[in-house]
């Protein structure tokens, strides 16, 4: 009972410093580190009202003998960290070790644990050991915190609601599973069960035991290398996407890190594929060397920086591209319909886990069933190439904005602006990427005003659109006039594609790239010049436009990355209609 008076003191100074537990999740984090590093294979969390009135973490690690289990509440008292520079090339979680006496200090800790052998129980309150004595002996460690912040009311007042606290332990557990996919973890709160994942060792498995059957029918495996990099994982189809970028999980060397570089690349790659406001649920693992990483910012963050990046995004951006290319297909309405309900945003998060409730029971019995129909719904990935060769016959129109169309596979919905739109984007794109651009004069010279500050950007630019057909001449004070512009502009449409150009031009300001703005353009001049809604065409203009839009690189969006086309397949009219009941 001597080790008591060594510690309170050192720990009443780590509280006032430490930001180490500042909520229910990073308790449940140094918990659960704890564990992994324990080599657990099963870790379960027991939360009562949202770790509020209780957090408890079992796991069948290794365990502590009893000298260990007294150690691990005094500082820096841990094994596992040697030195800082150790952070990423030792196999633990970070330097935490000061976790354990932070929590015991401001909280009541129970702690069963065993190596096998004679097993310790240890209870603390405040930091004081109230109880040190033996115990069973199955090998794993039970922890419990209960009273959180009990003496402490400044930090028990920054507690969050019990659903808000619920949500980041879920969040936090969820990104960890996908991380270990040869854990198992569960995750309870007041005993029900909300993340349950089976520590099968297949990533595939373990997103769709965390996202469920709609997002995991809707997987496509990546996998790439350059001479530093390793990446592996599933990115989801456009059809699935989520409003928040938090479902794009990246793990470096086995933990889930942030980096805004990685995001965006990832984002990126699905430029054009989707609306700019929603993204995909990727899981991506990058392996590499740890010498890369750079150890210098702070471990118990997940921002990290990582050398030799650019050569990284690019190859997370080409590989995800490709994949796209290769993969995509025209998104089934009744999958459309189904996925609407984008879940897991934080607001929804207690609709959600009561959901989760009511389906956990159904699913637990068929759980296994459930993952090899996932396997087998996987939709036949039909190369880019023969998608191209796919007819559609158009049927009619309704409200002179959706074109019904039918092939031998079923019932198309296209919306003729969005097609239209898909189809002059890549013409556009193209046009204004050529090297030579023929050039035709303007009928009447097309004068533009600007005011001086617009002026001086318009002029630093005239070489560049110069060489993509557009000449451009400086006529009096701010004034320019534009003498030739490219052929491939829209007839009757040229002055609006001109000046809209030169608006595009000067928005970028000194921020002007030339890449950026050739996509920009093509998007602008893409919308401006499509059909719009409620405009009748004809039967003929509507077959000429089907035609067209299946020759495109990606006939499944407009440019902004909405749908172009909602199939209805026989199979999908058939269950509509219950002509078939399964
Ligand atoms: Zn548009
Ligand atoms: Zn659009």
């Amino acid at each position: 009972m001597s080790k008591i008076n060594i510690m309170s003191e050192n720990l009443a100074n780590k509280i006032s410093a430490g930001e180490v537990v500042e909520k229910v999740a990073s308790v449940v984090k140094e918990l659960v580190e704890n564990s992994i590093d324990a080599l657990a294979s099963d870790i379960r969390v027991e939360l009562v009202n949202g770790g509020l009135n209780g957090i408890k973490v079992i796991d069948n690690g290794t365990g502590m003998d009893k000298q260990d289990a007294l150690l691990a509440f005094q500082r820096h008292a841990t094994s596992k960290l040697l030195k800082e520079d150790d952070l990423f090339f030792i196999n633990t979680l970070g330097f935490r070790g000061e976790a354990l006496p932070s929590i015991a200090a401001v909280s009541e800790v129970d702690l069963i644990t065993s190596t096998g052998d004679v097993g310790t129980h240890v209870k603390i309150k405040g930091g004081k050991f109230l109880i040190n004595e033996d115990s069973d002996c199955v090998i794993g460690t039970t922890i419990e915190v209960r009273n959180l912040f009990y003496n402490t009311p400044a930090r028990l007042k920054y507690l969050k609601t019990e659903a808000t606290e619920l949500a980041n332990c879920v969040s936090y557990l969820e990104k960890l599973a996908l991380s270990y996919p040869k854990i198992s973890f569960k995750l309870l709160n007041n005993e029900r069960i909300i993340v349950n994942t089976s520590g099968s060792g297949n990533l595939k498995k373990t997103i769709h035991e965390i996202y469920g059957l709609q997002v995991s029918s809707k997987l496509i495996e990546i996998k790439a290398s350059n001479d530093d990099y390793d990446i592996y994982g599933y990115i989801c189809k456009p059809e699935i996407l989520k409003s928040n970028r938090y479902h794009m999980t990246t793990i470096v060397n086995g933990r889930v890190v942030r980096n805004n570089e990685i995001n965006k690349a990832i984002n990126d790659a699905y430029y054009t594929y989707k609306p700019d406001i929603k993204f995909p649920i990727v899981v991506i693992n990058i392996n590499t060397d740890p010498t890369l990483i750079d150890v210098n910012i702070h471990p118990t963050k997940q921002d990290i920086k990582l050398g030799k990046i650019s050569a990284l995004t690019d190859l997370i951006m080409n590989t995800i591209k490709e994949a796209l290319y290769n993969n995509l297909l025209i998104p089934s309405a009744l999958g459309r319909i189904e996925a609407t309900n984008d879940v897991f945003t934080k607001n929804e998060i207690n609709s959600i886990i009561e959901a989760n409730i009511k389906e956990e029971q159904k699913e637990e019995q068929t759980e296994l069933n459930l993952f090899s129909i996932a396997e087998e719904q996987v939709d036949v990935v039909k190369p880019n190439e023969e998608i191209k060769r796919i007819k559609l016959f158009p049927v009619g129109a309704v409200h002179g904005t959706y074109i019904i169309a039918e092939n031998e596979e079923g019932m198309y919905l296209i919306d003729q602006h969005a097609a239209q739109e898909r189809i002059n984007y890549e013409r556009f794109f193209k046009a204004l990427k050529e090297s030579k651009t023929s050039t035709t004069r303007t009928l009447f010279p097309i004068t533009i005003e600007l005011n001086a500050s617009e002026a001086l950007v318009l002029r630093e630019h005239l070489d560049f659109l110069n060489s993509i057909g557009f000449k451009i001449d400086e006529f009096g004070i701010n004034t320019f006039r534009v003498i030739e512009h490219p052929t491939w502009l829209l007839q009757g449409y040229e002055e609006e594609s001109i000046r809209r150009i030169i608006d595009l031009v000067i928005s970028y300001g000194n921020k002007f790239d030339p890449d950026k703005f050739r996509e920009g353009a093509a998007i602008t001049l893409a919308c401006k010049m499509s059909i719009k809604a409620n405009m009748h065409i004809s039967h003929e203009a509507m077959s000429e436009l089907l035609d067209e839009l299946v020759k495109t690189d990606n006939p499944y969006n407009c440019p902004h990355g909405r749908p172009t086309m909602i199939k209805f397949s026989n199979y999908d009219l058939e269950r509509m209609f219950k002509r078939i009941m399964n």
